[in-house]
Formats: C-alpha cells, structure tokens, sequence
C-alpha cells in the first residue's frame, strides 16, 4: 500500500495518524546567512524525564518545580510528543550525534561509537563552527570532531568528579583510559562552572559556537550536593495512580524485568536498611519516596545550574542570537507500573523532554503535538545553522515545528526498538502513533496494543480484544513499513555492532 492510500485507510476513523491541534502549512525553512550564524547551546542531562519538568504539568510541577529549565518554553516551544528511538543513555546519544537509529550507526546498546561516520560536532565544525562538549558523553571513544571537550569518563562521579580534557586522550581511542584531572565539588556544579568558562574564555569571539552541556545528573545512583539535604525532606511526594500495577494483561516482560522500584538488582530504590521494618505495600511506599526525593534534588541542581548559565546568556547579550535547547538522553520511570528507569516502550520511558528557545524565530510561550525524534535533533541543528545535513541522516529537520508550522508530510507514526541489556528486559519493537502504541516483544512473541486516547497510562492492552482487530492490522503494516522505510531487519537482534560495515559506509 502506498504510503498516501494508507493514510486514508487509517483516516477512515480507525486509527487517527492525523496531527491533533497543528495547521498543515508547509514554510520554507529558515536560513541563517554568512555572520549572523546562531550559536547552539544544547544542554541535555541524564534520565532527566518530562513528568520531573514543571513546564510540561502534572502532579510533581507543584512539588518540584523547575522555573530555569521552564524559561526556556515560557520565551520558546515546549515539543509534547518528542520520542527516544532506543530508551537507553549510548544508543539515544549516538542517535542524537549520527541523525540515525541504532541499526544504522551501529550503537545497539553500550558499545563505542564509530567516530568515522558524519556526525553533528563534525559537521557543525566543517562549517566554521567552534564545537565544544562539557560533561557527560558516554559514547565511549575518543572525540572527534570537538574543537574544546572536557569529558567524565564513563558514568562519571558525582562527587568530586573526574575528566579527561582534550590533549588528555588515550592514544587507544578509548576515552575512558585518558588522563584524569579532578575537580572539587557536586558534578553538576562542576559541569555549570566548566560551561561558564566556555562561554566567558574560552571560545573565540570571531566564531559562532556549537556548544554541548550534558549534565550527568539525574542518573542513578542519585547523589545530590550538600545543600539539597533538607529540600522535600517534609514533603510527601504523590504517588502514580499505577504504582502498584499488578500487570493484569500485559505480556511476560513486566513480570520478568528488574526495574521494578525495590529490586535488589542494581540495589538503587531498594533502600534495604531504611525500610527494613517495613513490609509489602508499605515497604514499596516508602521506597518510592526515598529515591524519588534523591532524584528531584539532583533535578533541583541541574535546574538551579541551567539558571546561572541562562543569566550568563542573558547578561553578555548571547541570549538573542543563540538556539538553547533543553533535554534528557531519554524518558524514565518515576513510579509509574512501579518502575524506575527506562528501557520499556511505554509513555514515560519513550518520552524525551525537549525545550528550545530561539529569541529571532520563536514565538514565546509556544508548544507543539507535532512528533519529533532524537534522531531529528541533528538535521534541526544543521538547518537552523545554515549547514547541509549528510545525505544519509534517517533524521528530519524540524525547523518549521519551531515556528509552529507542520509540514502536511510530517510523520504521523514512530518507530522504536530496544535490543537488550542489563534489568532482564525483554528487548522489543513497536509503533506509536498519536493514538495508539503497537509493541511486539521479539524474543518471548508476545503483543501488547494501547489505545492512549482511552488509556493514556497503558494498564489495558487491547492486542486481543476483538474491537481492536482492526488496528493490530493497520498498526502490524504500519510497523512493517517503518522498518523497511528505515531498513531495519527485525532478525538483526544487535549482537554484532556494526563498528565496521554500515558505520564504515557512511565514513564521510
Ligand atoms: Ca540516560
């Protein structure tokens, strides 16, 4: 079926793949032309998740707000359906650098990304761009592309945090082995003042800036700095309404994984010795609040942190000409099915948070359902650069939803895939839409389909329900499409990361 006949199937009522709320005008994109090239400040912190940002609502907005990192929607865009392609930290980063799926830039899960292929800071430095990289990188080999990096080694420290610097690199090529200097204090302090100093010294003037900021926090294992000790140290955190979700329905992979808030692997929201008195329900309660306050005061430190570089933007006349985005490397479980982390095609693991403001093009205070992916972020940047993006980025420039306008060809459905890694997950694939979510678990051969109209928290899988029979039809070919669209072949499980074959037919 051709791609238009498919979308008048489904726009027969049966699956909606229309853009709710959006005017269908296709604009010309925006070109930036010779000295007036914007600056890119992208700031990304780790599993930092939408319903943990107060801009986007919901019962923590209240609890936790986060006022600097709202800034940046309340005088830009704040995008309501911005999806992860692979819901894990290397994957989504590599997506994030390449424009392309796991399958194409060979980062399945924690290997090292092949630094050969196009990359963002490779190209935005071809472009007479000073490319520069603070904090967190995870993608394991040396930097290319980088004119200033200052890098944590792997997961990095929370405290006292370590970082190999440019000239500091292991002649290996893995970034990890390089020199290490330490710095005092929280890491996303460290990663604010580094960022500070970028801005202040160590840039050249006569040069636009392609900045990278990525704070470490929130990961696990949750350390937050000295003075949040007391913050919500009285306040009862809400709970989801799906904390307790007995998995009635669902396939086998809820009742197999680990993630679940209180498992012993990996020992992060078990809390053994403060809740040892306590049982069951009870014990699962106070769990759930003590990792959620160690979460919200890591994001209270990274919004605190956002702030003072926001100021700094504001106060050296930056702010105008300069593109902030704002996001997480993707979604993550705050309680909901009684989950934390990520991994899972659900809501809340899927769902990137992502802000930009852009004083010239933006209008203040917009948002858009318009369905953006990670692997969009680099053919964004390029455009709103004024740089050709490489022809082979499966991504798509989403420069006309900065300015509120959907192309009527924009894409009306998603596709995902996770492979495997640590918490017994089973890996999976799916489709989302606006309206529903089709995901097949490979390796058990189990279904589950979500009506998120009817079922926005995905407790009622529908996937055998005869009134759904029709959209597990639509949805299965949609799915088929997307991965011969994208070339995915659903056999390839990622046990042979392509560090070589398909990375090396993209080496520019
Ligand atoms: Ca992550």
């Amino acid at each position: 079926m051709k791609r238009r006949d498919f979308l008048k199937t489904v726009g027969a009522g049966i699956v909606s793949l229309t853009i709710p709320g959006c005017s269908n005008n296709l604009i010309s994109s925006s070109k930036s032309s010779g000295q007036d090239k914007p600056n890119v400040l992208f700031i990304m912190s780790d599993d930092h998740t939408s319903q943990a940002i107060s801009a986007y609502g919901g019962m923590l907005a209240s609890v936790c707000p986060t006022p600097n990192i709202d800034r940046i929607a309340k005088e830009g865009i704040l995008f309501e359906n911005c999806f992860v392609t692979n819901s894990i930290c290397t994957p989504s980063r590599s997506a994030i650098f390449t424009g392309n799926y796991s399958h194409v830039n060979g980062v399945y899960k924690f290997t090292a990304l092949d630094q050969r292929q196009p990359t963002l800071p490779k190209l935005m430095q071809k472009a007479g761009y000073h490319t520069a990289f603070v904090g967190k990188y995870h993608l394991h080999s040396n930097p290319v592309g980088l004119d200033h990096w200052s890098i944590l080694p792997g997961q990095g420290r929370y405290h006292n945090p370590q970082f190999v610097e440019k000239g500091d690199q292991h002649p290996s090529g893995w970034v990890e082995d390089g020199n290490r200097t330490t710095y005092k204090g929280h890491s996303s302090d460290v990663i604010a003042d580094k960022a500070l100093d970028y801005l202040k010294n160590a840039r050249p003037k006569d040069k636009p800036f392609m900045f990278f900021c990525h704070f470490k926090a929130p990961h696990d294992t949750w350390e937050f700095a000295e003075r949040y000790s007391d913050f919500l140290e009285d306040v009862e955190i809400p709970e989801p309404a799906n904390l307790f979700d007995d998995y009635k329905g669902r396939s086998d992979m809820l009742r197999k994984q680990l993630q679940y808030i209180g498992s012993e692997w990996g020992d992060h929201t078990n809390f053994e010795e403060e809740t040892r008195h306590l049982q069951g329900k009870a014990k699962k309660k106070m769990q759930y609040q003590l990792y959620m306050k160690k979460y919200l005061r890591c994001v209270k430190g990274v919004d605190d942190n956002v702030g003072r570089i926001l100021d700094y933007l504001d106060r050296s006349g930056l702010a105008e000409n300069t593109i902030v985005m704002y996001t997480g490397d993707q979604g993550f479980f705050l309680g909901e099915h009684g989950l934390y982390d990520k991994r899972i095609m659900y809501e809340e693991a899927l769902r990137m948070p992502f802000l930009v403001r852009w004083p010239r093009h933006i209008k203040p205070a917009s948002k858009t359902k318009g369905m953006i992916l990670n692997v969009d972020f680099a053919p964004t940047i390029l455009e709103a650069a004024g740089v050709k993006k490489h022809p082979k980025m499966q991504g798509r420039s989403f420069v006309p939803l900065l300015m509120g306008r959907i192309p009527p060809d924009w894409r009306t459905s998603m596709y995902y895939r996770y492979y495997y890694s640590h918490f017994e997950t089973e890996p999976h694939y799916g489709v989302r839409t606006y309206t529903h979510k089709l995901i097949y678990f490979n390796r058990i051969d189990q279904w589950e389909l979500y009506d998120l109209v009817k079922d926005p928290h995905e407790m009622n899988n529908v996937y055998d329900n005869p009134e759904y029979q029709q959209v597990v039809r639509t949805l299965t070919k949609e799915l088929k499409r997307l991965q011969n669209e994208l070339g995915d072949d659903p056999n390839d499980i990622g046990d042979n990361p392509n560090i070589g074959e398909l990375a090396d037919s993209l080496r520019d």
